[in-house]
């Protein structure tokens, strides 16, 4: 090694030391600002790096928002009116249509409780302001992609043979086909089968008033629950007997009893295949078929047949806790909301002035709300749900003051009333 050395250095002469250092010096210096070069490489890496990491971040928490607030709307519903595009109408029965609707917007659909309904705003030709009407969800609540209603066309009271026939219905029959869009607020109500319960339950439905009830047996059937249902329908004929299949489905679980009862079955109607019993749905009948009284009762249906059915039930001993009901029109159990009411009814006799209608009346505290109060003393009052959420029937009050029956589920305009579920103070003047 040593003569390798000495002989380089005999080579070189006697710079070759001075030349080796500046050389280590320039190899030395290279390094340098390879290190240098290399550390600002990293370092401008890393600040790049650093600022996709905060922008991917960012993006992530909007996505995460966005999805939040999407799901908040899946499981609590959407405010206001949302579009939806029918996209199928098929008949039930005679006058009976059902329209299934998938949201416009394709985004997911909030589930539902069985027995809530939909509210409509429906711009109907000829019409100075949209109808608002309610229609309950027809089919199980597990349907991901799409809701059902199913809709009677209301003819003429029999007692007023000359008036109009009902405007939404007849609007959704005649007019309402595959394709056409509607304004439909989330599923709401307070009638509904708590699915997490495994009480015994009896459905009791008469007419178009089978739409909640199919709901609930649907649910349950569909839970794959032991639940016990017994599910007791009564129409006229098999004109009326609508969504005929689900009721057949229905039949298929052996935790579920379907009983159609036809009051006035027609010539060409066969027992044990069209229909179960001739007669109508009344509590002697529950009384035959029941092993007990011990059930949570539902009812949907007109007038007659839930007061008949409400008062046997009672009669029969069922705990009033125990009997749920939907009324689809001005028919309340009427005795069932005057309790609640009595509360507010404390004080002097009033008087009510319905100012266009020109109509001055004696207020009467037996009724439950002011909008079956005006529609009794023959002044028509829009409604929809009847249950203080849709506003339908808000009116302005132009003198005076209401109470509230129940605490309305969005607070009417100023100066105004939602009049199906409030009564007057004292003498009350209404812009109606
Ligand atoms: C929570 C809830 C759920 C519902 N679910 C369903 C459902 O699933 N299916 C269903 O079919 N319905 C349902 N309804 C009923 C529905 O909301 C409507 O009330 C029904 O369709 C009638 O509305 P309409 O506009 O056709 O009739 P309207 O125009 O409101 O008329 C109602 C009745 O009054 C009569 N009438 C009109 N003008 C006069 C007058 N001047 N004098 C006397 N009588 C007159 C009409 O002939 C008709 O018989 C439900 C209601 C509620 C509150």
């Amino acid at each position: 090694m040593q003569s390798i050395i000495e002989q380089v250095q005999a080579a070189l002469g006697g710079h070759a030391g001075l030349a080796l250092g500046y050389g280590l010096i320039a190899v030395l210096a290279c390094q340098l600002v390879l290190l240098l070069w290399s550390t600002l490489m990293r370092l401008r890496h890393e600040h790049t790096q650093q600022r996709l990491d905060r922008e991917r971040l960012e993006t992530l928490v909007r996505a995460a928002k966005y999805r939040y607030k999407e799901a908040q709307e899946v499981v609590q519903g959407w405010n206001g009116y949302r579009k939806f595009t029918v996209t199928q109408k098929s008949c039930e029965c005679e006058d009976v249509y059902s329209f299934y609707l998938m949201p416009h917007d394709r985004k997911p659909l909030p589930p539902f409780k069985p027995g809530q309904y939909l509210t409509f705003s429906l711009d109907i030709p000829g019409r100075d302001k949209p109808v608002v009407r309610c229609y309950s969800l027809s089919d199980s609540p597990t349907r991901p992609d799409c809701y059902r209603v199913t809709i009677k066309r209301e003819k003429a009271p029999p007692e007023r043979p000359g008036a109009p026939p009902g405007v939404a219905s007849g609007y959704f029959s005649d007019y309402v086909k595959e394709g056409d869009l509607l304004n439909v607020k989330a599923p709401t109500g307070h009638f509904f089968l708590d699915l997490s319960k495994t009480t015994p339950i009896c459905l009791l439905a008469g007419g178009v008033g089978l739409t909640p009830m199919l709901s609930m047996a649907k649910a349950v059937a569909e839970s794959g629950s032991r639940r016990e249902v017994w599910l007791f329908f009564g129409c006229r004929s098999g004109n009326e007997h609508m969504l005929r299949e689900d009721l057949e489905e229905l039949r298929r679980h052996d935790n579920i009893r379907v009983l159609v009862c036809y009051s006035r079955p027609a010539q060409t109607d066969v027992r044990g295949e069209d229909y179960d019993l001739a007669g109508r749905v009344t509590v002697e009948l529950l009384k035959e078929k029941l092993p007990s009284n011990n059930y949570e009762f539902f009812m949907c249906g007109n007038g007659a047949f839930m007061m008949a059915l409400n008062d046997g039930l009672e009669a029969w001993g069922v705990p009033e806790k125990d009997i749920h009901y939907e009324a689809f029109g001005p028919a309340t159990v009427k005795k069932r909301a005057a309790p609640v009411v009595a509360a507010v009814t404390a004080g002097p006799a009033c008087k009510v002035t319905f100012a266009k209608s020109g109509k001055e009346l004696e207020w009467k505290p037996a009724l439950a709300n002011l909008l079956d109060f005006a529609l009794e003393q023959g002044v028509r009052i829009e409604s929809g749900c009847r249950a203080g959420s849709c506003g339908a029937c808000s009116v302005a009050i132009k003198s005076g003051d209401v109470d509230y029956v129940k605490a309305p589920d969005a607070a009417p305009e100023g100066g105004s009333c939602l009049t199906c579920i409030c009564r007057p103070k004292g003498d009350l003047v209404l812009d109606a």
